[in-house]
């Protein structure tokens, strides 16, 4: 199933559950303003190329809209808009005042230049400056970006609107960034899985984990779960997968990692199927990459117990329900991954107040929301009676729908 029809269709059954007037039900699915751009940029070799960007608004009842910018060559109208519905639920769950957006363009960008990258930044923001904003709609990184690639869209954006360090977050510390918003997505993953296992009567440590993806947000979970004393016996990416089973020293993983090394030549680990990754017996499950890796084909043969939805849609319908019939129980995107949006939040107030928290508050704070999330999350599925996505999903639904009726929407 595509992602944007899994999406609305988890949308759908919560307004169900939480008995939703059918047309506001109508008007919050139905995005914002949608946005696409061509982007044609000269080429290293002076040759021209174009690129599509988009730009999905989802909704901004709660307050501006907020979500990542994604360069993939998969990325494409249904995707953007899947993504930026998500953002509207997950904003809603970690209680923080935005909405939800996402954008991306259709590119490779490990085959683009680094100058490439840049120029191609700089036209997709000069295509979308008016209708961005700091109390408009306010991008971050995603998929194939990064502080870098935020730092170009700031610089961009100044030029038309002269400084305005809110507009995005996930910036470089020297222009404004947060301390802590690197490491921010892996560290909510961390709390989140400690939050669940707790419940459980179970912890981090003394439990055995399977990671797939080592960008950003699965290296940062792969350290941070590894301090916490959790075992870490098979982990991949988009180069191949490794396993020990006695665990994967992750620090000097890490090290082979920065000096360049790909997984695979890691000598703490054998090499293995990627596509045994994900049956691969463990407690916790972390998908880390791209949408949809969990489907009907792979969903009955996973051996874990939990899943920390780590990615953002990783586990198509299908699966879902296949998987809660198995009784592995499944921690949500839209909460599972909010830590990066929390700290993007904590980046914009830092940004307005024009005063830097140390990192330590960065982080009690993010661990703070993480809790309450997790409380409020688990309170829905008690009252509603539903599993951990719907708990999640109502309780997100819920919020933007009270905001939409307290503006003074009517039926
Ligand atoms: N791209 C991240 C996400 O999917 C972060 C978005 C943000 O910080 O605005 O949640």
């Amino acid at each position: 199933m595509n992602a944007l029809a899994a999406t609305s269709r988890n949308f759908r059954r919560a307004a169900r559950l939480l008995d939703l007037d059918p047309k506001l039900e109508k008007s919050l699915l139905i995005p914002f303003r949608e946005i696409k751009v061509e982007c044609t940029i000269p080429m290293d070799d002076g040759k021209l190329a174009s690129f599509v960007g988009f730009r999905v608004q989802h909704d901004n009842a709660r307050g501006p809209m907020k979500g990542g910018i994604r360069y993939h060559p998969e990325v494409d109208p249904d995707e953007v808009n899947a993504l930026a519905q998500l953002m509207t639920w997950k904003t809603a769950v970690a209680a923080v005042p935005y909405g939800g957006a996402k954008g991306g363009i259709g590119c490779s960008p490990g085959e683009l230049s680094r100058s490439e990258l840049e120029r191609l930044t700089r036209v997709f923001t000069q295509k979308i400056h008016d209708l961005i904003g700091t109390h408009t709609d306010v991008p971050a990184p995603d998929m194939g970006t990064n502080a870098q690639t935020m730092a170009w869209m700031l610089d961009e954006y100044s030029k038309f609107h002269g400084h305005s360090p809110a507009v995005v977050t996930g910036k470089p510390i020297d222009l404004g960034g947060s301390l802590g918003r690197d490491a921010a997505t892996g560290r909510g993953v961390m709390f989140a899985t400690e939050a669940l296992l707790a419940e459980y009567g179970k912890s981090i440590s003394g439990s055995t984990f399977v990671i797939q993806g080592f960008g950003n947000v699965g290296s940062w979970a792969a350290q941070l779960i590894h301090e916490r004393g959790g075992k870490i016996t098979a982990l991949g990416d988009v180069t191949g997968s490794i396993r020990n089973k006695a665990g994967i020293d992750i620090p000097a993983l890490m090290k082979h990692r920065n000096d360049g090394g790909a997984l695979k030549d890691f000598h703490g680990a054998e090499v293995m199927d990627s596509a045994e990754l994900l049956v691969l017996d463990c407690d916790v499950l972390v998908p880390c990459a791209l949408g949809g890796v969990l489907n009907k084909d792979n969903a009955p043969d996973v051996k874990a117990k939990f899943i920390i939805e780590a990615a953002n849609h990783p586990t198509d319908p299908e699966a879902d329900e296949i998987l809660t019939k198995k009784g592995v129980i499944v921690l949500p995107d839209i909460y599972a991954n909010s830590g990066g949006v929390i700290v993007s939040y904590f980046e914009w107030v830092q940004n307005i107040q024009g005063f830097m928290w140390d990192e330590e508050k960065v982080n009690n704070e993010l661990e703070k929301y993480m809790r309450s999330g997790f409380h409020h999350t688990k309170a829905m599925c008690k009252s509603l009676d539903c599993n951990l996505r719907m708990g999640a999903f109502t309780l997100g639904v819920n919020r933007v729908a009270r905001a939409t009726l307290l503006r003074g929407w009517e039926a």
